[in-house]
């Protein structure tokens, strides 16, 4: 171990690479203060030729290398597991947009940028970064990719995996992998960067990234529907896709007991309506001009839908500022629950149409395991993702959840499993999910994953003990 970070300072500096047990703690845990590991170096090249240098050393003494973006990561898989010779392999100070293109639509970054800095550059430039989540203001483009992530905005755009168009790599054996093109159109032969998007650091250390940018997003209209019921829900997002179409940017869901939540722990929110629901719909249409026409367009819609008696209460946004207050409603769900304390998150997928019949079975199963627990649901119900979170029942100890996380996975990942769903929708598997995803998942397809993830990492280096 010793001979090997003598190796890796004299390549790289020790301000790149950090040794001091003080420097090596504030790496070791995850967002959700869930995980924690060991770790001989925190290493942050500011190359990509460094981080070459770098896995060229860690090939040869095979040490396991942890890739890290933001940490905003939900499974754990950002965190070493317990061996102490680990590296984490920072991308933080990777951080330079290389290029952008308004012609081809195209921005061209380092790993380490900060999605929300990338989203304000494509602005500045009159161009939209469609990609979204709560966590943009940390996690980085590079975990983006790494992780497929999902967030409000998928209904319209998709996944980062829609956005990509190039990646550059280094592998496991300090080889660069040069696929950083902005080209919308080449078959010649197999997509090689479809494998490191959502690979969760598995495969290879992603170093650059180059996206499609989208034409701006000008005008937005906002709405916050309560509705009685999962059906109902349903039955708005019919009607909503069908009227907006290209227009529909979000179509988020929560329950009554999210907003409960949300009004507990976080300061400075409210709901615009006088009673409380079952559950509310927050809908964005957004569009490239003509703000008047699109909000009549949304009233008109939800006139509608109250008409035919798919929400029962409806506020329209009537200015950016209400606007950005509908949507912390939604946006400040998971904070409000990392205040609340430890809890079970299931990050799933359904078949849409499902959704009603999974809620009502799901909870009757659950309550099999736990009858007391208190259910959290929400998310990007118009891409068939929900958060089915699970948290501890009033009274209980702390220790409720890591108690209680297997039993209560297992009987949620049943009922996915039955409705032709996914147990993880955007989150990916980390840590967290490995056990159930091994259990779930094809043989067949787990045997491919296997061989691929042979071909890229045949000593195993990259992030063990994560997805595999
Ligand atoms: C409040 C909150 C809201 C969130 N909302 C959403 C949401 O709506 N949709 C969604 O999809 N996710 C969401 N997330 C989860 C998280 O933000 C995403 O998974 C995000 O993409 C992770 O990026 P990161 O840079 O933080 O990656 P990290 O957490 O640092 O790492 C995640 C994984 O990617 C790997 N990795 C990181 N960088 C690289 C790289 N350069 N090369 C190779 N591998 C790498 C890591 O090894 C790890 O396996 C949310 C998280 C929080 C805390």
């Amino acid at each position: 171990m010793q001979e090997f970070l003598e190796k890796l300072q004299a390549a790289l500096g020790p301000d790149v690479v950090q040794t001091e047990a003080a420097d090596i703690e504030p790496w070791l845990s995850d967002w959700r203060g869930v995980y924690k590991g060991q770790a001989q170096a925190v290493v942050r090249p500011v190359s990509t030729e460094q981080v070459a240098q770098c896995m060229r050393l860690c090939s040869q003494y095979k040490v396991p290398v942890v890739t890290r973006g933001g940490n905003t990561g939900l499974c754990g898989a950002a965190t070493p597991d317990a061996r102490p010779d680990n590296i984490i392999l920072s991308l933080d100070r990777m951080n330079q947009i290389r290029s952008i293109d308004t012609i081809a639509n195209t921005l061209v970054a380092d790993a380490g940028c900060i999605l929300g800095n990338l989203r304000r550059a494509a602005q500045e430039q009159d161009r939209l970064l469609p990609l979204s989540l709560a966590a943009e203001d940390s996690s980085q483009i590079g975990g983006n990719v790494a992780t497929n992530a999902g967030g409000v905005n998928v209904v319209r755009y998709g996944m980062a995996r829609e956005l990509v168009l190039g990646i550059e790599a280094v592998l496991p054996d300090g080889e660069i992998f040069n696929g950083l093109q902005t080209l919308r159109k080449d078959n010649t032969g197999y997509d090689l960067k479809q494998l490191l998007i959502g690979s969760e650091g598995t495969l290879g250390v992603i170093t650059g990234v180059a996206l499609r940018l989208h034409a701006p997003t000008h005008v937005r209209s906002v709405v916050l529907a309560a509705v009685e019921s999962e059906q109902q829900a349903l039955e708005l997002f019919r009607l909503v896709f069908g009227a907006c179409g290209p227009r529909l940017q979000a179509f988020e869901f929560f329950t009554d007991a999210c907003l409960d939540l949300v009004l507990t722990h976080v300061e400075g929110v409210q709901l615009p309506f006088g009673d409380r629901h079952p559950a509310y719909v927050l809908i964005e249409l957004a569009d490239t001009a003509n703000e008047e026409a699109l909000t009549q367009l949304l009233e008109e819609v939800i006139g509608q839908a109250l008409e035919q008696e798919l929400c029962v209460d409806a506020a329209v946004s009537a200015s950016l500022a209400q606007l950005q207050a509908l949507w912390r409603l939604r946006e400040e769900i998971s904070e409000a629950q990392r205040a609340d304390g430890p809890h079970l998150k299931h990050d799933i997928s359904l078949p849409i149409e499902q959704i009603p019949a999974f809620v009502k079975t799901a909870e009757v199963q659950l309550r099999k395991v736990s009858p007391d627990c208190r259910l959290f649901i929400f998310g990007h119900f118009g891409d068939g993702n929900l958060h089915y979170n699970v948290s501890r029942p009033a009274g209980a100890d702390k220790s409720w959840a890591a108690e209680w996380e297997i039993r209560i996975a297992d009987a949620v990942f049943e009922e996915v499993m039955a409705y032709g769903g996914s147990i993880s929708a955007e989150h990916g598997i980390g840590q967290l999910k490995r056990h159930a995803f091994l259990h779930h998942k094809d043989p067949l397809q787990l045997k491919l994953m296997r061989q691929i993830k042979q071909v890229f990492d045949p000593d195993g280096i990259m992030n063990p003990g994560k997805v595999l």
